[in-house]
């Protein structure tokens, strides 16, 4: 068989992880970015492998929610009022994937696709990087709230309908797992399949150098521009120069909406930004990731100390900063464990790249071929990376991959109504 070779666009955790995985099925790659290997989203996440999240973010309860969110700046969720208009086509698209049906659909995409993700970066790692970078000690879901909220009920539907392993847990029983927790939580639901990685920039670094020692190489510029040629393609770099391939992966995490339109497809793509506060040497307060489920954030103890990570800001990809909202991350992660002192905290801000119905989007441009998206993976990336990777790497490679990819077509979105339909569907 002659040599495949391919180009990868952009080396967050998604991209990283195909170039590495094509790169060991001996195709010939180079890893586009102009920034190091994990730079962007992919390293400052909460770092959970959360391979039982099949619950979209989408969910039947949410629309009675956002008039709260455009009025209140520290809200969960919050939209910025001059990025509205920029904003309204995804975020009716969101709506419309909040239904039960198209909830359902999403949850039924993301359970193969997710499932075995903790094993798989076993495999992806390596034992030794595995070892000092991956933990399972499951995640818990704590709540103040005594009962639970319509979109909670929903979520709690769909895991069950999936056969989610999960504990729900008492007061008492709280306590007993996470000592240092105050005493105001009713509720809480320990997700036991969950795992974690201690340090996601590490994770990304790992996969890369593993990447040049299977041969690939990693070229630091920025594609300007994707010509697709038919079979595969050329990239034409900030500098004026070019490369071409047979493979051209667009991994370019929330920036890859303007290249998958030069391969031919509108997605509609937009970030959801998110902060965290990285509370030095306070990791031991908690042994497993902790999400406040009323408030929806985690808590995450990293190598390097105390990950408080959440809120979802609808503001565009240039917009400033607003590191308020890791401000009140930080208070709010105060008064969820006793004792913890917040003096030393650094503030980062991310650009989750999300789709509306949380499905990511994996698969080749329907009118350009041999150009593979790989993109979209809001809340879920560090979770999705190794089985994006293998479909990547299936897909090049022309074999069958081994989940139904219909639910992550790239040209799924059609007209703003026709959100969510799934092939076959009505
Ligand atoms: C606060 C927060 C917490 C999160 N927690 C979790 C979690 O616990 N578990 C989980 O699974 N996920 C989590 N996520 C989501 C996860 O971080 C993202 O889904 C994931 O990092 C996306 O990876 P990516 O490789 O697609 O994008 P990125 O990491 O953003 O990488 C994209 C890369 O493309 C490059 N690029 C862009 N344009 C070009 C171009 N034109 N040419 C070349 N290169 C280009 C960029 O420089 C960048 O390096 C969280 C996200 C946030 C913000």
């Amino acid at each position: 068989m002659t040599e495949v070779s391919a180009i990868v666009i952009g080396a967050g955790i998604i991209g990283t992880a195909c170039a590495l995985q094509l790169a060991r099925a001996g195709v010939r790659v180079r890893l586009i970015d102009p920034e190091e290997p994990g730079s962007a989203c992919s390293s400052g996440n909460a770092g959970s492998i959360s391979e039982e999240s099949i619950v979209p973010m989408a969910l039947p309860g949410m629309l009675a929610k956002v008039p709260g969110w455009l009025m209140d700046p520290e809200a969960p969720l919050h939209v910025r009022w001059r990025y509205v208009p920029r904003a309204a086509p995804w975020l009716l698209r969101w709506i419309v994937a909040s239904s039960e049906s198209n909830a359902a659909a999403s949850a039924a995409a993301l359970r193969p696709f997710l499932s075995g993700a903790v094993d798989a970066y076993a495999d992806l790692l390596g034992a030794g990087s595995f070892d000092a970078l991956v933990r399972r000690r499951g995640q818990l879901i704590v709540w103040e709230s005594t009962a639970p909220s319509r979109s909670e009920r929903a979520a709690h539907a769909l895991r069950e309908r999936h056969g989610v392993a999960m504990r729900w847990l008492g007061p008492a029983e709280i306590a007993e797992i996470e000592p240092n927790l105050a005493g105001h939580f009713a509720r809480g639901l320990l997700l036991e399949r969950h795992g974690q990685v201690v340090d996601p920039k590490r994770v990304v670094s790992a996969l890369a150098r593993d990447f040049i020692a299977a041969g690939g190489a990693v070229v630091r510029a920025r594609v300007a521009r994707l010509v697709p040629t038919g079979a595969g393609g050329r990239v034409i770099l900030d500098d004026g120069s070019e490369l071409g391939a047979d493979r051209i992966v667009v991994s370019a995490g929330a920036w890859s909406r303007e290249l998958a339109r030069q391969a031919g497809v509108d997605v509609p793509l937009e970030t959801e930004r998110g902060y965290h506060a990285m509370i030095d040497g306070a990791a031991a307060i908690c042994s497993r990731p902790v999400m406040h489920g009323d408030l929806s954030f985690i808590a995450t103890p990293m190598a390097d100390g105390l990950r408080i990570a959440g809120t979802v800001e609808i503001a565009g990809l240039s917009a400033p900063p607003d590191y308020r909202r890791a401000q009140v991350l930080l208070a709010q992660a105060r008064r969820m464990f006793r004792g913890l002192d917040t003096q030393q905290a650094s503030y980062w801000m991310g650009l989750r790249p999300s789709v509306p119905d949380s499905v990511p989007v994996i698969g080749e441009a329907p009118s350009a071929g041999g150009i593979l998206f790989a993109f979209g993976h809001g809340h879920l990336g560090m979770t999705g990376a190794p089985a994006t990777a293998r479909i990547i790497r299936d897909l090049a490679l022309d074999r069958k991959p081994n989940i139904d990819l219909a639910p992550f077509r790239p040209d799924r979105f059609r007209g703003i109504f026709g959100h969510g339909r799934r092939a076959g569907q009505a």
